[in-house]
């Protein structure tokens, strides 16, 4: 049990959120929460009945770290936390989550100075600093594409 899932028990238990309900949601079986809050204390005001949490925070009802009501924005993107605190604590619980969303960074080499960069985000990117964008786009032809760039001049700029 990782102290993030123990934390989850306990807000959801205080949220009376039943045993079963709770053990879908932090992925381990239902008699360890159930001997958990037990050892704990948690009794709470056990609500079975309460609909299966997990569907709750998969349909965007309840804040996926702590269990929370949400209140959907009308328009714009779909929360999935009640909070900034539970957005952090929760991508901090699940950094397997994090590294799947590395796909996203591009590795590239810049067609001006060949410097490799990696990029977030966007993999149209071809240059790695702003420098090296507007020699090759600007100063092309007056170069000839023979003056060195030096690669540790292409690190000071970070341009996004
Ligand atoms: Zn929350
Ligand atoms: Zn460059």
């Amino acid at each position: 049990m990782t102290d993030f899932q123990t934390k989850q028990i306990r807000e959801l238990r205080m949220r009376g959120v039943g045993y079963r309900a709770i053990a879908s949601v932090v992925g381990l079986s239902r008699d360890v929460v159930r001997n958990y809050c037990k050892s704990h204390s948690l009794y709470g005001y056990a609500t079975e009945f309460t609909m299966n949490m997990k569907e709750q925070m998969q349909q965007g009802k309840a804040c996926l770290c702590c269990g929370k009501d949400i209140k959907q924005p009308n328009t714009g993107r779909k929360r999935k936390f009640c909070s900034d605190k539970c957005r952090r604590e929760w991508w901090a619980a699940h950094p397997d989550v994090v590294q799947k969303k590395e796909t996203a960074f591009y590795k590239k080499a810049c067609i001006y100075c060949g410097k490799p960069f990696t990029v977030y985000g966007n993999k149209n990117r071809k240059y790695c600093s702003y420098e090296c964008y507007v020699h090759d786009r600007f100063w092309r032809a007056e170069e000839g594409r023979e003056t060195y760039v030096s690669p540790a001049r292409c690190e000071e700029v970070n341009y996004e």
